[in-house]
């Protein structure tokens, strides 16, 4: 009742085509929902995400929900969840990413999650990771189980939108470390980033988590570039 008050003045609306939302409804319309961009990568192997991490990082699988375009509604979600605080947003996308996951039969492939993590004071100023909340969505959804206490961050990159850049100048330098007396062995380990560019940040954290020597390392993202 209150809710619905509150809705008159203050509609819910689709961050992507600004329709009023149904009561069903959270962050995007159902007509948005159907004509996402998905790319099905996780159903190519030799997809654009693979063939950039082929030459350097021994990578099983690398896959992302969505393709990001300018002005594109990936790009919308990702301006949402990091920069207006709608960190449930990230939950949600992580949560239908996790369904087309399960809709193919990877349910059970990953044993654990690792969001890519944010320096700790950029995470203090955001108030959250935001690629741990599409990690919390997915773990939602599928068997595996998200783990933040395994790698961090040691480099702080200030420039976020200028990511092209930042991921060139970070592929040279050692930017993660992780916690070596945990063990990855016999572990299907599942990096996940909010969007994937250039792929040089993902490649980096791939390399420094083959320290702890897990069965696999898959990669993906909400969002890819290419
Ligand atoms: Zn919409």
């Amino acid at each position: 009742m209150w809710q619905e008050f509150v809705s008159l003045f203050f509609p819910r609306v689709c961050i992507s085509c600004d329709r009023a939302l149904n009561s069903v409804e959270e962050h995007i319309c159902l007509p948005c929902r159907l004509g996402l961009p998905l790319t099905n990568y996780h159903q190519i192997k030799d997809n654009p995400i693979a063939q950039k991490l082929s030459y350097t990082a021994n990578v099983k699988q690398a896959f992302a929900f969505l393709k990001y375009y300018r002005k594109g509604i990936a790009q919308k979600i990702l301006q949402e969840l990091k920069y207006q605080g709608n960190s449930d947003i990230g939950i949600l996308m992580g949560e239908w990413f996790g369904e087309e996951l399960v809709n193919s039969g990877m349910k059970s492939d990953f044993d654990v999650i690792i969001p890519i993590p944010l320096h700790s004071l950029k995470q203090r100023r955001r108030g959250y990771n935001q690629s741990e909340m599409i990690a919390q969505g997915l773990e939602n959804r599928l068997d595996a189980r998200m783990r933040v206490d395994i790698l961090s961050r040691k480099v702080y990159t200030e420039t976020q939108t200028k990511k092209g850049k930042s991921e060139r100048w970070t592929s040279t330098v050692e930017i993660f470390s992780v916690d070596q007396s945990v063990s990855l062995s016999e572990k299907n380990v599942l990096v996940l980033d909010d969007v994937i560019t250039t792929g040089a940040t993902v490649e980096s954290a791939v390399i420094t988590l083959q320290q702890l020597d897990p069965k696999s390392i898959s990669v993906c993202a909400l969002a890819s570039g290419q």
